[in-house]
C-alpha cells in the first residue's frame, strides 16, 4: 500500500487513522455483526454513533446550548438557498462577495428576496478580503453573509465583519475546525464537511435556536426548513449516516490531537512553511495579500501557464497530488487541511526548490 500526498480541496485528506479504524470496523461495528452502511438509522447503535459525534462537536467548539447542531444533506450548495428560505423574514440579506462561493450564495439569495452586495473583492480576483469594519449594512437585513475562508482564492476572514448587530452567517466549509471560533458572534455557522472533517454527503450547521421557526418563506420544502431536523435531532428522515459515523471518528482525532488550539497552532506551523518558501523563492509567488492568507488553502503561481503545468506534473509523478489551481484561476494551489502532516508540506517545499533549481 502506499498513500500519496493529496493536496486536493475537497473531497480531501482525511487522516490515516480514522480511515484505518473505519476499515477495522467495515464487516463487524462492535459486535453488532453489521457495517455502519448497513445499520439502521433508529438503531441503538446508531443512536450512540450520531449522539456522540454531536456531544464531541459540541465540546471541541465549545457550542453554548441555545444553538442547534444539525447533520444534514444537500451540501453547501443546498445551504445558499436553504439560509434565505428560513431566515429572509424582510425579505432583505446583505452579502459580502469574497469568491465564487459567496458569489454563488448571493446569486441563490435572490431568487428569494432583495440580496444586497455591500462588499466585494472580485476587482482584484479576490486576491484579499475588503475592509468589513464600517459597511452599509441594510437597516432591514434580516442577515449578513460571509464566506469565511475562500477555498478556491486562499484568503481567509482574519477579522469578522462589523454586521452593525445584524445576524451573522458564516460559510466555513473550508476552514471548519481548523482553529477555535467563537459561536457567539454567529447566526449560523455551517459547512459541508469534505473539505476538512470528513466524506462529501454531509453538511453540519450550527444554528442559533432563535432563528429557528415554522416562519419560512412560503413554500419552503419540509426538507428545507431546519425547524424540521431540529425538532428531530437530524434524524426526520434518513440522514447520512456513514458520513456522520466518520465524522465523528475525525472529532474523536482531533480531541486527541489536543483539540482546535491545537489544530491551530499545527496549522499555522505547516502554513509558514509552505508560506515563507514562497516569500523567499524566485519562481514562485503566492497570489493572495499577506494578511487575508488563508491557512487551508494556498494558491500559488510561476508567473507562466506552461511552467505552471510542467510543475503539476513532475509534482504528481513525484507523488504530491491534485495541486492545480481551480479552473477558474489556473496556478497551482495545495490545500493543507488539519489531516496533511507537516511532512507533506515539508516534502512539496523540498520539491519546489528541486523545480525552481532546475528551471530558474
Ligand atoms: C466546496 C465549497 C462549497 C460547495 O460545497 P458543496 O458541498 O459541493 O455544495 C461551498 N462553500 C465553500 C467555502 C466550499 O469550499
Amino acid at each position: 500500500m502506499s498513500r500519496v500526498y493529496n493536496f486536493s480541496a475537497g473531497p480531501a485528506v482525511l487522516p490515516e487513522e480514522v480511515l484505518k479504524e473505519a476499515a477495522d470496523e467495515m464487516l463487524d461495528y462492535k459486535g453488532t455483526g453489521m457495517s455502519v452502511m448497513e445499520m439502521s438509522h433508529r438503531s441503538k447503535a446508531y443512536d450512540t454513533i450520531i449522539k456522540e459525534a454531536e456531544a464531541d462537536l459540541r465540546e471541541l467548539m465549545n457550542i453554548p446550548d441555545n444553538y442547534k447542531v444539525l447533520f444534514l444533506q444537500g451540501g453547501a450548495s443546498q445551504q445558499f438557498a436553504m439560509i434565505p428560505m428560513n431566515l429572509m423574514k424582510n425579505k432583505v440579506a446583505d452579502y459580502i462577495v469574497t469568491g465564487q462561493w459567496a458569489k454563488k450564495a448571493f446569486k441563490e439569495a435572490s431568487i428569494y428576496g432583495k440580496a444586497n452586495k455591500i462588499a466585494s473583492s472580485e476587482d482584484e480576483t479576490f486576491s484579499y478580503i475588503p475592509d468589513c469594519s464600517d459597511l452599509p449594512v441594510s437597516e432591514d437585513a434580516d442577515y449578513v453573509y460571509i464566506c469565511e475562508n475562500n477555498t478556491i482564492y486562499g484568503t481567509k476572514f482574519h477579522t469578522l465583519p462589523n454586521t452593525k448587530g445584524k445576524t451573522l452567517v458564516s460559510d466555513v466549509s473550508s476552514c471548519f475546525l481548523s482553529e477555535p471560533v467563537d459561536v457567539t458572534k454567529y447566526g449560523i455557522i455551517y459547512g459541508g464537511v469534505q473539505k476538512n472533517i470528513g466524506p462529501a454527503g454531509v453538511v453540519i450547521v450550527i444554528i442559533r435556536e432563535d432563528l429557528i421557526t415554522e416562519d419560512t418563506l412560503p413554500g419552503t420544502p419540509t426538507m428545507l426548513k431546519y425547524k424540521t431536523h431540529a425538532d428531530n435531532d437530524s434524524l426526520y428522515n434518513t440522514p447520512p449516516a456513514y458520513g456522520i459515523y466518520i465524522c465523528g471518528k475525525v472529532f474523536k482525532w482531533i480531541k486527541k490531537q489536543g483539540g482546535l488550539e491545537a489544530m491551530k497552532e499545527h496549522n499555522e506551523k505547516k502554513a509558514a512553511v509552505l508560506y515563507n518558501f514562497l516569500d523567499e523563492s524566485k519562481l514562485f509567488k503566492g497570489t493572495v495579500r499577506k494578511e487575508d492568507r488563508s491557512l487551508m488553502n494556498v494558491p500559488f503561481v510561476t508567473g507562466d501557464a506552461e511552467l505552471d503545468a510542467k510543475f503539476v506534473k513532475e509534482a504528481k509523478e513525484a507523488g504530491f497530488e491534485n495541486l492545480k489551481g481551480h479552473r477558474t484561476v489556473g496556478g497551482m494551489r495545495a490545500s493543507i487541511y488539519n489531516a496533511m502532516p507537516i511532512e507533506g508540506v515539508e516534502k512539496l517545499v523540498e520539491f519546489m526548490k528541486k523545480f525552481e533549481a532546475e528551471n530558474c
